[in-house]
């Protein structure tokens, strides 16, 4: 008997199989690939919302922690997985450079914002000058799954299908799923979370994200950000993420010409050099109504969890709501009532 069973296997799944291993519980999982968030976000370290300057839910205090945990999967895999790059965001305005000063004097925001800079950047016109995140970077996500995933296929602990809800059994000590038994299951498939018969009444809206892959001759040491983000490809010098737009019509992981053109307009407003457009990829970010993680288990069956909601923070979000659902499940520790799913319950 296994201790759990874990459906779904992007940086949520990934974070609470952590916390099992470092818990010695074993586990088995299913992934289908079928959502991409993971795979394809920019893996960005942020804590700070560079629209209005502050900080953004619970971002500052949970970063450390996010940051051991893929510091021991860097130990485990003996690869790099984190890389700290500093964030320039270019101010528009004087009014703008105000707001910025005033901000960076605040608890929080001053350990990560730094005075503006008047660094000149090849190709990028910034009259206002940056304002400057430090202790913000990139965690290669995609790349750290690949090695999980392997490690995982070595040891015959993942099956690379679909999990077929309607052959769940739930007893009171355990679950049983097509001869599998495990103490416990939890679910998470970020916004596949909506064919989930268990889960799929919580208000999981989804907002697709489409990111382009340019390559150009410049070289640019930073994440620079105005109305996109441009941010150096960790694993290819020359190339950047542009991204991401935001759409909540659209739910498939499909990219399309209309991203590509709103994202290449924006981006030659950012940046005068030539460049070309090597890729281009979609997927949905999980993202709930009230922007918080959807963490907890059923009321009539404790022995079934829930890791989703981790909307566009995940790197952030996922170590510490995986090491409360842990804590929750196995020793009855109660859950932050902001992230608990019973707050959607009358
Ligand atoms: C364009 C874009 C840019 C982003 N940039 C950033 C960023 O810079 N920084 C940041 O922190 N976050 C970013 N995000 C958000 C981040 O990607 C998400 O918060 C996070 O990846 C969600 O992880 P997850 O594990 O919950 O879901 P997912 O990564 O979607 O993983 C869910 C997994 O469950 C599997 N699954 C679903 N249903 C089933 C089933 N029935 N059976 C088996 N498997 C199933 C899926 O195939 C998938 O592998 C971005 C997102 C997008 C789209």
């Amino acid at each position: 008997m296994y201790d759990y069973i874990i459906v779904g296997f992007g940086i949520a799944g990934f974070s609470f199989a952590q916390q099992l291993e470092e818990n010695n519980r074993n586990f088995i999982v299913f992934d289908n690939q079928s959502q991409q968030s993971t795979r394809i976000a920019g893996g960005m370290f942020n804590p700070i919302i560079l629209k209005r300057f502050t900080p953004a839910w619970q971002a500052a205090e949970m970063l450390p922690y996010a940051l051991l945990q893929f510091q021991k999967a860097e130990l485990k895999y003996k690869k790099k997985y984190i890389h700290y790059i500093d964030i320039y965001r270019k101010l528009a305005s004087i009014e703008e450079q105000n707001n910025w000063i005033v901000a960076s004097d605040k608890p929080v925001m001053r350990d990560f914002m730094q005075p503006i800079s008047k660094e000149k950047i090849e190709g990028i016109e910034a009259p206002f000058g940056f304002g400057v995140l430090k202790g913000t970077g990139i965690v290669n996500a995609g790349n750290l799954l690949d090695d999980v995933i392997k490690n995982l296929q070595k040891k015959d602990k993942i099956k690379q299908e679909t999990f077929d809800y309607e052959a769940l059994e739930i007893h009171q000590e355990f679950v049983s799923y097509k001869g599998i038994k495990a103490r416990k299951i939890i679910f998470s498939e970020g916004y596949g979370m909506l064919n989930n018969p268990f889960f799929k009444q919580l208000p999981l809206m989804g907002t697709k994200g489409e990111m382009l892959m340019i390559e150009t001759q410049t070289d640019i040491p930073y994440i620079v950000k105005s109305n996109v983000f441009m941010a150096p490809n960790v694993m290819q010098k020359g190339q950047f993420y542009i991204g991401a737009t935001y759409n909540w019509e659209d739910k498939t992981n499909t990219p399309t010409p209309e991203a590509k053109t709103h994202l290449e307009m924006k981006l030659k407003q950012l940046f005068a050099k030539d460049y070309s457009v090597i890729s281009q990829k979609a997927g949905i970010r999980p993202t709930v109504k009230d922007r918080r993680p959807l963490v907890g288990t059923l009321k009539k069956h404790p022995n079934v969890g829930i890791l989703n909601g981790m909307g566009t923070r995940g790197v952030i979000l996922a170590p510490s709501t995986a090491k409360f659902l842990f804590k929750h499940m196995e020793f009855g520790m109660e859950l932050p009532k902001e992230i608990d799913i019973r707050r959607f319950e009358d």
